[in-house]
């Protein structure tokens, strides 16, 4: 294609055609997203984003948050603005506003409301390029203290010496861009939230207030956004826990979650699991202290570290710290005998219970905790011997996740981080061998650079919920450094002492955080076989609450998981009741069901399944459960 010289994005869109002149939102040359305004380098390779591109929803929704500080700057006169990039799903802007102004939640229609005459007014976004030094005066006399240290820090920090500057209507704004050509490129916006947020994260300086957004190309695309995010509402694992007697988090221990009993059963149901694969795979299990002396965290590497999210405590004479990994207890393990390289892989396994001291801010339910137990294991091998370890921990994931109804695994390979112990060289024979692990296997794995563990590279497991989103559980850690802290080693084949690679590796990550998981990916309404109550029994009336009581007793004998409604209530309040317990099957006892020795069987998915023996009731549910249903 031939254009001429000096032509923009928006020309070489028209020369193509009316329509993609129309629809085109930006363009990407040699690989960089502009603006259409842009002009075009000879030879340029370009590509037309429209509203079509992966690209897109991104480019208007930071354009919405543009459209969103000129709303309220001309509401709010005097707010001051800072920053506001576009983010998953949405965007949001960090505001100052004056100290007179409260805003609120009931603020978030009106601003939104102002945001829809800007975007009907179709306002083109309009960039420009000036010096630093007139860039300072602009904003400085606009009272714009926050855009005039972000230039002060480009700066400093790259000696940046012209910046570019977005206008949209009256508001012009500190840009790196690119933006959409106007604001009418915004179709439907739609403000969700008020957040305290500290300007650049920094706790010491100013909070400010974040308004969160979202905007999309058609009002039916934001209408399924809203419903998906109340389904997540519906599904949050925070209200469904104490609702269904699983747990309860206290103002007393923030971020160390209560477990009621029915939590306490769907932890074991999940431990149960974890150690049919264990057996499975021939390993060992250990228990070993929550509270170690802090020399051996020093010893450990973790001091260094990690002491900001570890406890510690003073016990006498001795510094103690709770352990927020298993690793040096495991280590002291294989260290107390004596080993031959015939014992190797020598996998040992920990429920192990680990702290870390998360700041109060990031706590979430069961998904961000402080206190948790990890489903851990280390296994001490040779190098050679690493390919086909990491390759049944694979195995391992995949026959675990799929038990729990996730298909879908998602793997990640993670490299050395800018914080880290070793020798180039060790990092290097580290990630080889992961790689080449995934690689024999014929996997596909996304790379994570920089992403790794302190002491080695690793790869992550992630599944996909019920409502598409993606959580990470499981870990394995390849670590040459932490056998070298410990001087571990084994006797080989030639009588002579080697040192065996250590690998770190949880199936399911945290139980707790994988319980909550669970819990919003079934709504709370587990399979027969990990509901930790299967069957409720709802005696009809006062006289029939011996033969309940029996009923009960019979199925709980025959390893059923079974509760009784013994209130005086009515059947119809105890039925309505039983239905926010989510049970999988009520079982009503009256008359009609004492005299035939039987019980009337209503199943949560089946529906009524009408009257039937105890015992064949109870191998019913033994049967699904066994099937994993
Ligand atoms: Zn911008
Ligand atoms: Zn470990």
């Amino acid at each position: 294609m031939e254009l001429a010289h000096g032509a923009t994005g928006a020309d070489a869109a028209a020369a193509i055609g009316p329509g993609l002149a129309k629809a085109a939102l930006a363009i990407v040359v040699d690989g960089e997203l502009r603006d259409l305004a842009a002009p075009l380098a000879d030879g340029a390779a370009i590509a037309i984003v429209t509203d079509r591109d992966p690209e897109a929803l991104q480019l208007i929704r930071h354009d919405a948050a543009h459209v969103m500080a000129e709303a309220v700057q001309e509401l709010y006169p005097g707010t001051k603005v800072t920053i506001g990039p576009a983010i998953e799903n949405g965007f949001y802007y960090d505001f100052d506003f004056p100290e007179d102004v409260k805003v609120s939640d009931a603020d978030l229609e009106k601003i939104e409301a102002a945001m829809r005459v800007h975007i009907e007014a179709d306002e083109p976004f309009e960039r420009r390029e000036v010096p630093v030094v007139e860039a300072i005066e602009i904003f400085e006399g606009q009272g714009e203290d926050y855009k005039v240290e972000l230039i002060r820090d480009l700066i400093e920090s790259q000696g940046v010496e012209v910046v570019s500057l977005y206008r949209n209507g009256p508001f012009e704004d500190l840009c790196r861009g690119p933006h959409g050509p106007s604001t009418g490129r915004i179709k439907a916006v739609k403000l969700n939230s008020l957040a305290g947020a500290y300007w650049r994260g920094d706790e010491k300086r100013q909070m400010l207030t974040r308004i969160y957004g979202t905007a999309f190309f058609s009002r039916k695309d934001l209408e399924q956004h809203l419903e998906r995010i109340e389904q997540a509402k519906a599904r949050d694992h925070r209200r469904l826990g104490p609702q269904l007697g699983i747990f309860m988090l206290r103002e007393e221990a923030p971020g160390m979650p209560f477990w009621l009993p029915n939590g306490t059963t769907l932890l074991h149901l999940i431990e149960e699991e974890v150690q049919a694969q264990l057996r499975r795979r021939g390993y060992k299990e250990i228990a070993t202290p929550q509270v170690l002396d802090e020399e051996l965290w020093h010893r450990s590497g973790h001091w260094e570290n990690y002491r900001d999210a570890m406890y510690f405590m003073q016990s006498d004479e001795r510094r103690l710290a709770l352990r927020p990994m298993n690793c040096p207890g495991a280590c002291l393990v294989f260290d107390s005998e004596r080993h031959s390289y015939r014992e190797l892989p020598l996998r040992l396994a920990e429920f192990g219970r680990v702290s870390r001291n998360e700041r109060e801010g990031v706590l979430h339910g069961l998904l961000r905790v402080r206190a948790f137990t990890q489903d851990d294991a280390h296994v001490y091998c040779t190098e050679e011997q690493i390919a086909d370890e990491v390759a049944d921990i694979c195995e391992a994931i995949d026959e675990l996740y799929a038990r729990f109804g996730f298909d879908d695994v998602r793997v990640e390979l993670s490299t050395r981080p800018e914080k880290s112990m070793g020798t180039e060289e060790q990092w290097a024979k580290a990630e080889a061998a992961l790689t080449e692990a995934l690689e024999r296997q014929g996997r596909e794995y996304e790379l994570n650079p920089g992403d790794g563990a302190f002491y080695g590279p690793k790869i992550d497991f992630h599944v996909t919920d019920a409502l598409g989103r993606s959580w990470q559980c499981g870990t394995c850690q390849l670590d040459f450094q932490m056998p070298d802290r410990f001087d571990l080693t084994y006797v080989g084949a030639d009588d002579q002492s080697h040192r065996p690679v250590m690998i770190h590796r949880a199936l399911l990550g945290s139980m707790e955080r994988f319980a909550g998981i669970l819990i919003e990916h079934y709504a709370g309404r587990f399979p027969v076989w990990l509901a930790p109550v299967q069957a409720i029994v709802l005696p009809v009336a006062d006289r029939h609450a011996e033969y309940a009581k029996s009923v009960a007793a019979e199925l709980r004998a025959a390893g059923i998981r079974v509760e009784l409604d013994e209130r005086s209530e009515s059947v119809g309040k105890k039925v309505r009741d039983a239905e926010l317990g989510h049970y999988p099957y009520m079982l009503v006892v009256g008359d009609r069901e004492q005299e035939a020795d039987a019980i009337a069987v209503r199943s949560h998915e089946e529906g009524e399944l009408g009257a039937m023996p105890v015992a064949e009731f109870a191998a019913r549910v033994r049967a699904q459960s066994a099937a994993g249903r």
